[in-house]
């Protein structure tokens, strides 16, 4: 794996994903069903978060190390669930911190 920005490490918080989403254009009704009501995750105050696991397809027994973090909204009527990849959130939140301001 690359390098770790300090901003990866940085916590994410529920405000923060919606706001990234709202920024990105993410549209609010589910595909699945047509629900607008999500339950949205963020990392806890332990500083979790959801992880997706890498594994070598050269070694198809082996788990590679770390995997991909994400973070997901699950939708509240059907359980439909979208992953969307935590580090564009805290790049996208970082540069936004840079500027202060609302970042497309
Ligand atoms: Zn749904």
């Amino acid at each position: 794996m690359g390098v770790i920005h300090d901003y990866e490490r940085a916590p994410i918080t529920e405000e923060d994903f919606i706001a990234y989403l709202k920024a990105k254009g993410v549209k609010g009704e589910c595909e699945a069903c047509g629900s607008n009501s999500w339950s949205v995750s963020a990392d806890n105050e332990m500083n979790y978060t959801l992880g997706l696991p890498m594994v070598s397809l050269v070694n198809i027994e082996e788990l590679t190390r770390g995997g991909i973090n994400m973070l997901a909204t699950m939708c509240n009527n059907c359980s439909n669930t979208r992953l969307f990849w935590r580090f564009k959130v805290a790049e996208w939140k970082s540069k936004q911190a840079a500027v202060g301001g609302e970042v497309e």
